[in-house]
């Protein structure tokens, strides 16, 4: 049985005075949450304070990015290793906006995901199509693509130690959600493909929805059979917000 999770992805927004608000406003609601786990992926800087802001409580920590290689001279990266000794438990790689901004493209992605797998840590692998590659019809072959990139290179059995993010990029932080049958049908595809590779894995990965989930549509988003959970952007900021969505997904 897959237990949904609920991860937001703060970007770079905040300051610690604001990041204290929010974990003060998440931690006083978190006994209405029920049993999804819960995340957040604060700017790296803030990943210490965050971390023993919500010490004693059962949310995770988890980086927006990491280094591809392990250390030296490589100025203003971060690796993974000094992520881990900070206590995350997850990183996000390949993020759309860390492949249309940065140009990370899926041999970047996939080096990240292999690097945060080497060190113990769970990478939440985003996967996801432009609106122009939606209207081509091509949204299932460039999930696989973005998913083949990172199989070829650590295998199937890796993806049953990840989490995958479907986030239609059109969705990402425009208001425009996909509807729950959009999103399950990608949801679905993505399940179907691995099952084709290895059914225990396809059957226990957690795949996360992203892309404008609010505390107004989550349940139902969650409420579709392959939708685990979600990747959360601007409604992780506010944190009735984030509550609402986490409390829909457990
Ligand atoms: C994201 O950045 O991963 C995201 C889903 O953002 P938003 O919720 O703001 O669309």
């Amino acid at each position: 049985m897959r237990r949904k999770l609920v991860a937001g992805n703060w970007k770079m927004n905040g300051s610690r005075e604001s990041i204290k608000a929010l974990l003060d406003g998440i931690k006083s609601g978190l006994d209405s949450v029920g049993n999804a786990g819960v995340a957040v992926c604060p700017p790296a800087v803030y990943i210490s304070d965050v971390m023993a802001q919500l010490e004693g409580t059962a949310v995770a920590v988890g980086a927006q990015n990491c280094a591809t290689e392990a250390s030296g001279a490589y100025t203003g990266e971060i690796a993974v290793a000094m992520i881990k000794d900070c206590g995350c438990q997850y990183i996000i790689v390949g993020h759309s906006e860390r492949r249309t901004l940065y140009g990370e493209d899926d041999a970047v992605v996939a080096k990240k995901f292999a690097a945060v797998r080497t060190a113990g840590l769970t990478p939440i692998l985003c996967v996801g199509e432009t609106l122009a590659e939606r209207e081509a019809g091509v949204t299932e072959a460039v999930i696989a693509r973005q998913l083949d990139a990172v199989i070829e290179l650590e295998g199937i059995a890796a993806i049953g130690d990840s989490v995958i993010a479907y986030e239609p990029v059109w969705a990402i932080g425009t208001g425009m959600t996909a509807t729950p049958e959009q999103a399950q049908d990608v949801h679905a595809f993505i399940r179907g493909k691995l099952a084709g590779l290895d059914a225990a894995v396809a059957e226990n990965v957690v795949i996360q929805y992203g892309g404008s989930v609010k505390g107004s549509n989550a349940a139902e988003l969650f409420a579709k059979p392959d939708i685990d959970g979600g990747l959360i952007g601007g409604a992780a900021l506010d944190p009735e917000d984030f509550l609402a969505i986490c409390r829909a997904a457990g």
